[in-house]
């Protein structure tokens, strides 16, 4: 288990299935993302900006991924459902772990399986 939200029925980072999922989980999405992710541009809500990510960015695989929280939604781009923009955006880290190495050991501490 990497420690993700759920956001299918086997782990779109670690491939874990989950035992009791329902429906998925975006909720932390961003600030494990945030997290786990060297090159992400972050930011956050609350006092002194230190709450919970509300917007994020990162440059993977020659891709612009965007995902922000607005009024209680996850607005995602490329577009998609969440699971299949995060499927997306380890492929493009994958991609990207190939020629550096600090991704590589982001994505491997993070215990990602890279495509
Ligand atoms: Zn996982």
């Amino acid at each position: 288990m990497c420690g993700a939200p759920p956001l299918a029925r086997s782990c779109v980072f670690c491939h874990t299935p989950a035992r009791s999922f329902s429906s998925p989980t975006v909720v932390g999405l961003l600030d494990y993302l945030a997290a786990h992710l060297p090159h992400a541009q972050v930011q956050r809500a609350g006092l002194l900006r230190r709450g919970p990510v509300r917007r994020l960015q990162v440059h993977a695989g020659g891709e612009d991924f965007h995902a922000r929280f607005r009024k209680g939604e996850l607005a995602l781009r490329p577009e998609g459902q969440p699971a299949d923009w995060a499927n997306r955006l380890v492929a493009a880290l994958s991609r990207d772990a190939a020629a550096d190495p600090e991704v590589r050991r982001a994505v491997s501490r993070s215990g990602w399986a890279l495509r």
